[in-house]
């Protein structure tokens, strides 16, 4: 009868939801509309947990970092042409962070689109993606859409991760085939990110440099978060004795409070050491390239851990370097190293830890501080101790100031427990990040944000209340872009362009969905108030008072301003 020959039938919705739940994908981050409207309303159906936002650049920041916690790839669905493009921003973002991710997107009708006959949503999106990700690629038939998914997810998740773009045109929804053959269409990836195991030779290589080494040092980076070999990496550092730098999302894969941990002797060890070993991290800006004043005058001999070959030699030479996943690498030298290998010597363990000792007494006085109006130091003095009360928690940080010293002052304890603006330094990854982290983890999430920062992402404080998530957001609210002092050169009614209303309560925003709202104006109340959201896993908002005075230009990237030498008469 009719009834049994419609159940015997699948199209492309079903198709798209079988495909990723059947490789183990069970979340997806959106903003619905046409023509995935559907979509969205279906995969809840079918079990997929469907998280809904109001703008398409957060639903893929979530995905991005959801990809960043869990290896596998993030989901963010969009709508055609302008959701497009909000999401592509994470998507070029994530990439860039090698962070695997799928941007699915609704798009129009091909013939209307190539022949630019003004189609609703009129764009080639394909094009538009392929220069801004890992890879793209376009499903037109729904007997395709198992293999257009494999291979998003193996594009994604191997060799280096970053982001790949699905194009599904309307028109690819609604096609209908029997549901035998649609089941027989999927494909289930097997091994999505397969071992790199570097060559024999290259491991002797990089462990005749590490022996020769005096004062040798290990850069961690997000990449060694991301392998997920936490206990290997330890294991590495300990054996040899060779102090440990992390990069602000690799604190914790070792806690901050390590003795190895060079963190607070960061300019000391960039300097002075001779043998650098490089894992999971991009000698990029955030590391000024490996040259210049802040790598010193010594000789530096660099290894370099990575899983993408064209990595070696993007800055300066490396004389070691070690192709491979981290865990096998790190294996490698594991292996390599006989049970009398020497720990780096304890003239230069022990000149670091002096520095770094010096170093931490220096700033202590200034966490302790309880005066209001609040400084950056006396407010993040207290959720330091929130942290370390609470090392399971998700720390997302974004700002200029809020985030070049929280990194330093804020200490993790725990891998992937810091999630941050990363390889671009870019705002607005905030209220995506947390609500994914929460999500994903179950685990409860501070998000410290400069106002300025916040303001990208804040319209999702209300994803946050609806999904009853437990996430406190603190808004470091110095009235302004970097400060809140600036003032119109001209005397004109304008405010400087720095400048955002005095006194704001940005946490009257989070009452209006329900959520709760508090206004703190020094840090004990600050640390009471962060203690009891994070007791109550209630969605809260505290708007943090600090000083707008306090705080410089840009952080501590002041340098990267281009300065004008014209004086205007
Ligand atoms: P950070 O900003 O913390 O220095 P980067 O994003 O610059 O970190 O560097 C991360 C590096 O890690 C990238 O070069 C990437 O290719 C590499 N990477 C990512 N995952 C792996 C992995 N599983 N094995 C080896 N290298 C990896
Ligand atoms: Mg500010």
């Amino acid at each position: 009868d009719a009834n049994a020959a419609e159940q015997e039938l699948t199209d492309g919705f079903h198709l798209v939801i079988d495909a990723l739940k059947l490789n183990d994908i069970n979340t997806i981050y959106a903003v619905p509309g046409i023509p995935i409207s559907d979509l969205c309303r279906m995969a809840q159906g079918e079990g997929i947990r469907v998280i809904s936002f109001r703008h398409e650049q957060n639903a893929g920041n979530a995905a991005a970092i959801a990809g960043y916690l869990t290896k596998k790839p993030g989901i963010c669905l969009t709508v055609s042409a302008p959701g497009f493009l909000n999401g592509l921003t994470a998507l070029a973002n994530a990439t860039t962070n090698c962070f695997p991710m799928i941007l699915i997107s609704g798009s129009s009708e091909r013939e209307i689109v190539d022949l630019q006959q003004g189609d609703y949503e009129e764009m080639d999106q394909l094009a538009i993606a392929k220069p801004l990700c890992k890879a793209a690629f376009r499903v037109l038939h729904a007997q395709d859409v198992g293999i257009g998914i494999a291979r998003a997810i193996r594009a994604a998740c191997s060799g280096r991760p970053g982001g790949v773009y699905l194009d599904l045109p309307a028109k690819f929804f609604s096609q209908v085939m029997t549901a035998e053959e649609g089941n027989k269409s999927l494909v289930k990836v097997i091994d999505a990110a397969p071992e790199q195991i570097p060559a024999p030779s290259a491991v002797k290589r990089a462990l005749d440099v590490l022996k020769s080494a005096k004062r040798p040092l290990i850069i961690l980076g997000k990449g060694a978060s991301y392998a997920q070999v936490d206990d290997k990496i330890r294991e590495l550092i300990e054996k040899t004795g060779i102090p440990f730098l992390p990069m602000s999302m690799a604190k914790g894969i070792l806690p901050d409070t390590h003795p190895q941990s060079a963190g607070a002797a960061r300019s000391t060890v960039l300097k002075d050491s001779d043998v650098v070993m490089l894992i999971g991290a991009r000698l990029n800006w955030l590391l000024s390239h490996g040259k210049g004043k802040s790598w010193g005058s010594e000789p530096k001999k660099f290894i370099q851990i990575d899983i993408e070959p064209k990595e070696m030699d993007s800055n300066v030479e490396i004389v070691a370097p070690l192709v491979g996943d981290i865990g096998s690498c790190v294996s490698a030298l594991l292996g390599g190293m006989d049970s009398k290998w020497a720990k780096a010597p304890s003239d230069w363990t022990g000149a670091v830890n002096a520095k770094k000792e010096a170093n931490i007494a220096k700033m202590a006085p200034k966490l302790m501080n309880n005066a209001s109006p609040m400084n950056y130091h006396s407010a993040l003095g207290a959720l330091r101790d929130i942290i370390k009360a609470r090392p399971d928690a998700i720390l997302v940080n974004e700002g200029a100031n809020t985030l070049d010293l929280a990194r330093g002052i804020i200490d993790m304890y725990q891998p992937r427990k810091r999630l941050d603006v990363g390889t671009w330094g870019v705002m607005g990854i905030g209220m995506g990040f947390a609500v994914a982290a929460a999500v994903e983890t179950g685990k409860p999430v501070l998000a410290v944000e400069g106002d300025s920062a916040f303001g990208f992402s804040g319209m999702e404080v209300e994803t946050i209340c609806r999904y009853n998530l437990p996430v406190c957001v603190v808004i470091f609210n110095n009235n302004g872009i970097y400060r809140g002092t600036d003032v119109n050169p001209t005397g004109g009614a304008d405010v400087a362009p720095m400048v955002f209303v005095k006194d704001a309560r940005y946490d009257k925003m989070m009452e209006a969905f329900g959520g709760v709202g508090v206004h703190v104006t020094t840090p004990d109340e600050l640390k009471r108030a962060v203690s009891a959201a994070m007791d109550s896993g209630k969605p809260t908002l505290i708007n943090a008072v600090i000083d707008p005075a306090a705080g410089t230009e840009s952080g501590n990237i002041g340098s990267l301003n281009p300065q004008s030498v014209v004086v205007k008469k």
